[in-house]
């Protein structure tokens, strides 16, 4: 068996025989939901119609436990491959094993995105830009001078509180369902934030003091399962200026059904989700990026995949 983008793949398939060209693949456990195939798979296509250097370029995924992931890039890395995407369960883990650091990612502590250097593999994390991104796409709203309240406290919020902060948002607050997780959080952040007001809250009981007209960015993994409640009740929450979802599958999680009732602008993760992929490209290829026929593919493949 060889490297292919057709199935998922082991570190197995990587013996002789595998694919010529430039490869590129996405690590994670599982994999096999995973639509980052799709979308780099029409981006490539499209490039390679300007540009025939990239008709040989190939994106596949890996299925690798996290016990694994170390081997794993060590072969990928032998194995010639350009460039990684990294999901579940492996990007704070990647973070501490590569050779270097892009400075923007250690604050995030986790890499989304791996480049080939002569040094080794090189990490970035992307998915802030994707943020902001889809943010200002879909709710034609900026982080900078907005106040934020973000729900969740895993790696997807770290991300998304460096990002908001980064960008100069107004205030930040971040409602979590497991205090200590919060309080980590927020230790972490005080010397990102400097002057930024930050406060916690407890998803079940949001404050009274909540800024109105602030941002909603959900990052909990609340709204994954067709049946899950949203995470916060968004009726105790003054009236945003929107809500955005990090959860693309399924396309309209209850969080963003209530928002849609209230009349509030809201959109799902699917535009994060293409951007990160779009500046993780733009990374490995040094190329422009075709973003538009990136978001298309990725609506066909969460239809798909339904
Ligand atoms: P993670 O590190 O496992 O963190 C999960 C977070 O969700 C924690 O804050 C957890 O709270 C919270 N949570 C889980 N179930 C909950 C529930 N039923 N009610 C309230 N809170 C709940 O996961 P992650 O990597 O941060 O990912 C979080 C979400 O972001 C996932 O849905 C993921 O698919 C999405 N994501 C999307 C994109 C994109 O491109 N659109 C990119 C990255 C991540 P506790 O601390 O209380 O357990």
């Amino acid at each position: 068996m060889a490297f292919t983008t057709d199935r998922v793949c082991t570190l197995a398939d990587l013996g002789p025989g595998s694919f010529g060209g430039t490869t590129l693949a996405v690590l994670g456990h599982p994999i096999g939901h995973s639509i980052s195939p799709a979308i780099h798979g029409a981006a490539l296509a499209e490039m390679a119609r300007a540009d025939s250097r990239f008709a040989a370029w190939r994106y596949g995924r890996f299925d690798v436990a996290p016990e694994d992931l170390p081997g794993a890039l060590d072969r990928l890395f032998a194995a010639g491959f350009q460039g990684l995407n990294l999901t579940v369960p492996h990007k704070t883990l990647a973070a501490g094993l590569v050779a270097e650091i892009d400075p923007e990612a250690r604050p995030v502590g986790a890499v989304n995105t791996l480049l080939r250097t002569p040094r080794g593999w090189r990490g970035y994390n992307t998915d802030g830009h994707g943020l902001a991104m889809g943010i200002r796409e879909d709710l034609s709203a900026d982080l900078k001078g907005a106040p934020v309240i973000l729900l969740g406290a895993g790696g997807a919020a770290r991300g998304a509180a460096v990002e908001c902060l980064r960008r100069h948002c107004a205030s930040l607050w971040i409602g979590n369902r497991t205090p200590d997780r919060l309080s980590e959080l927020l230790a972490s952040l005080r010397p990102v934030a400097g002057s930024i007001p930050l406060h916690g809250f407890p998803l079940r009981e949001p404050p009274a003091a909540l800024p109105a007209e602030a941002l909603v960015i959900n990052a909990t993994a609340a709204g994954l399962r067709p049946d899950d409640p949203a995470p916060v009740d968004l009726d105790r929450i003054p009236r945003p200026a929107g809500v955005y979802d990090m959860v693309y599958n399924p396309p309209v999680p209850a969080l963003l059904r209530r928002a849609a009732e209230l009349g509030l602008p809201c959109a799902n993760g699917l535009s994060m989700l293409v951007h990160q992929g779009a500046l993780a490209l733009a990374i490995w290829t040094g190329a422009e990026i075709p973003v538009a026929v990136m978001s298309r593919a990725a609506c066909f493949a969460v239809a798909a995949s339904r």
